[in-house]
């Protein structure tokens, strides 16, 4: 790596496997001399995480269920025996009920929609003002959104409605902390396989669908996802904030697909 996260902090929210956005992200950090804090939902969890958190170096981890203030609280509690400041965080959580990752969006349930919302959207907005309260000038905050939020697409139903709620609340954010220096932005990564994504209805053809149909012909890898996040929170994004950045392949600009192959 070439340090360009040394002397930085930061807390990765999110990781549940090797397979997460939040493990991409996390490495390319990692690589780049970012000290990690990780939380992890559950003891379920913490025998994967721990283990992870250990390659790159960490032994700062600690439980927390966004749903529940006192957890938060909890979390922020930990990091502050350790760090007396900390210079940016990572919000990589998202959840819906499944059964509703399916089917129409019209029939989502009024329990199913507060759920979604709480864990999806406010949990950044209730982890952004406590990690706001330990950063400095040149803090920047991460959150991950899809594509979903800003046109229909399938199955993805309430959880597209809480990401345009969560791209919004990026954008409020940005303003509200901007004012002491803080960054806050988000990454419209396209469809990768992770545990959350194959909660939802048809996964491995929307996967197909933005492979074939990306100006890139292919999809994004949590590596690159990785990557972006790098630039976004260290200071060669210094002058960005408010932003959903698509790393897509760059499905997001496409009307139609030209036909690769002439004479159709
Ligand atoms: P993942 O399953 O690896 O990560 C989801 C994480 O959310 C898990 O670590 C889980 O423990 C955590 N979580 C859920 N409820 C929680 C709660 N109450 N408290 C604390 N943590 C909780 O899947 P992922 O795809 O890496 O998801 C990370 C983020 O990326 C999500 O916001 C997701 O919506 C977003 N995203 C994913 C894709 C994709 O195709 N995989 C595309 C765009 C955006």
């Amino acid at each position: 790596g070439q340090g360009l996260m040394k002397g930085r902090r930061g807390l990765i929210m999110g990781l549940a496997n090797d397979k997460s956005i939040a493990w991409g992200i996390a490495k390319a950090l990692a690589d780049q001399g970012a000290e990690l804090a990780f939380s992890y939902q559950g003891e379920a969890l913490k025998r994967r995480v721990e283990p992870l958190a250990a390659q790159l170096g960490s032994d700062l981890i600690a439980e927390c269920d966004v749903s529940d203030e006192v957890s938060i609280d909890g979390l922020f509690d930990a990091i502050r025996q350790r760090w007396d400041s900390i210079d940016f965080i990572v919000h990589a959580i998202g959840f819906s009920d499944k059964e509703q990752l399916r089917g129409r969006y019209a029939d989502t349930t009024r329990d199913n929609f507060l759920m979604t919302m709480d864990i999806s959207v406010y949990s950044f907005t209730a982890v952004a003002r406590r990690a706001a309260a330990m950063m400095g000038p040149g803090g920047s905050m991460l959150t991950l959104t899809y594509y979903g939020a800003e046109r229909v697409m399938p199955h993805y139903n309430v959880m597209g409605v809480a990401k345009a709620a969560l791209e919004a609340s990026v954008r409020y954010l940005a303003e509200d902390l901007g004012k002491d220096g803080i960054r806050v932005n988000a990454i419209s990564a396209g469809p990768i396989k992770t545990l959350a994504a194959s909660g939802i209805g048809d996964f491995r053809y929307i996967l197909k669908w933005n492979e074939l149909n990306s100006p890139l012909r292919r999809n994004v890898s949590q590596d690159e996802v990785g990557k972006s996040a790098l630039y976004l929170l260290s200071d060669l994004g210094s002058g960005v904030t408010g932003e959903t950045h698509h790393v897509d392949s760059g499905y997001h600009i496409v009307g139609m697909k030209a036909v690769d192959a002439p004479d159709i």
